[in-house]
């Protein structure tokens, strides 16, 4: 940790568990009479006369005491040797990554990820002649083979909406050793299913937007890595691009973490039991999780990963118009993009023109909230029954008008 920071805070006794280290960490140092959670500050700039000590606030771009709690606790989650580099979203936080691609690099990314992440290579190969391979992040062989003379791995396991998983421990290690710098979105397992560092990672990257904050409040991202010297390039980044984090986003932020662990376990839970359920449903024609010992997945998440996450993909029979008549029908489960927040939701995420095209175009994405499960599975039995009801009406123009109406 920076030396100019620890003062500032209660340390962290050795080997707490992950669920404790999310309520604990960040806290004020403990004096008679102190608060137990740490102030919000609302200051543009501070006192200052002359040259700047070493830790000494001078300007909030630059740095702001309010991010510290969070940049520590999520820090301590991820096992991290250096505070969390907290930025203005995710993608701010994925854009830092790509800042030490030359012009002319290479990069590695999955084919199935973040789309705007995807987007963002695309725009920077655009931009500066930089060539991005997409792999199969499950295909370890292809994954391998792509790193010969690239820059650098950015990887989702599980990715985003596929939910393929990559043999995280082998291509980390396989970047590490040939000097090639890697980046893990952890945002799909959080710090509770894995930690990349610990795995060789050089960085983690969040969309603290999701699990991390977890209540579809805020929007936020931040940067992890042991390393001192990429941690100091990725604040520098930071106060160049400006990409800064407001001070409640960040506070509240904090403060959703506090119920991290209960959140996941309950909703990682829920996700597995749907997607059970779901299997053995007639309307179903493909589940996604990898819970299901038949998933591609599974027996990887079984060994790398602690829980199989929250997020489920779904193709009802049917098509795409099935698909869009169960998002109309589902009356608990919001209509909406994101996902990690306490509310379930989902998305048919092929409606974006920019999601990849190998993403089968009747996919759901499902991210599983907090809920009651008999509940989210009420709600989704009757929308699926609806569909199934509308099979003897095939063609019938006021069904289809109907479906369409309700979009
Ligand atoms: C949402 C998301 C992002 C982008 O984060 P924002 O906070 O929306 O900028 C990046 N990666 C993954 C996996 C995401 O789900």
């Amino acid at each position: 940790m920076d030396p100019a920071r620890t003062p500032e805070h209660e340390p962290l006794p050795r080997g707490l568990s992950p669920a404790t280290v999310a309520v604990a960490a960040g806290r004020p140092l403990r004096r008679q009479g102190g608060p137990v959670n740490p102030p919000v500050v609302l200051s543009s700039t501070y006192v200052s006369q002359g040259v700047q000590g070493p830790g000494e606030l001078l300007y909030t771009r630059m740095d702001t005491e309010t991010w510290h709690p969070f940049e520590e606790a999520l820090a301590a989650l991820e096992g991290a040797a250096q505070p969390a580099v907290v930025f203005s979203s995710g993608m701010a936080a994925i854009a830092s990554v790509f800042a030490d691609v030359p012009a002319g690099g290479t990069v590695v990314v999955p084919r199935h990820a973040y789309q705007v992440t995807l987007g963002f290579a695309d725009d920077l190969a655009a931009r500066t002649g930089v060539s991005v391979r997409r792999v199969d992040v499950a295909d370890t062989e292809q994954v391998l083979a792509a790193l010969d003379g690239a820059d650098l791995l950015l990887v989702e396991s599980p990715t985003n909406p596929m939910l393929e998983v990559a043999d995280l421990p082998v291509l980390l290690a396989a970047a590490r050793e040939r000097g090639i710098r890697s980046a893990v979105d952890n945002t799909f397992a959080t710090p509770l299913g894995q930690q990349p560092l610990a795995l060789g990672a050089d960085l983690v990257v969040h969309s603290v937007t999701k699990y991390l904050a977890g209540h579809s409040d805020v929007v936020l991202g931040a940067v992890v890595t042991d390393d001192a010297d990429l941690a100091r390039r990725t604040r520098a980044y930071r106060t160049l691009h400006g990409s800064i984090a407001g001070p409640w986003e960040v506070w509240l932020a904090l403060r959703g973490m506090r119920t991290l662990a209960l959140r996941v376990e309950r909703s990682q839970a829920t996700a597995a039991e749907l997607a059970r359920r779901l299997a053995e449903h007639p309307a179903v024609a493909e589940v996604r999780h990898p819970s299901l010992p038949d998933d591609p997945g599974h027996e990887r998440a079984a060994r790398t990963m602690r829980g199989f996450g929250s997020v489920l993909g779904l193709r009802p029979r049917g098509g795409v118009e099935a698909a869009d008549a169960l998002v109309a029908a589902v009356r608990l489960w919001l209509p909406a993009t994101s996902l990690g927040g306490v509310e379930s939701c989902l998305e048919r995420r092929r409606r974006f023109a920019t999601e990849s095209g190998t993403v089968p175009e009747d996919l759901l994405r499902m991210s599983v909230g907090i809920e009651d499960v008999e509940d989210l599975w009420a709600d989704l039995a009757q929308a699926l029954g609806a569909l199934g009801a509308g099979d003897g009406h095939d063609g019938d123009d006021d069904g289809h008008s109907e479906n369409e109406g309700a979009r």
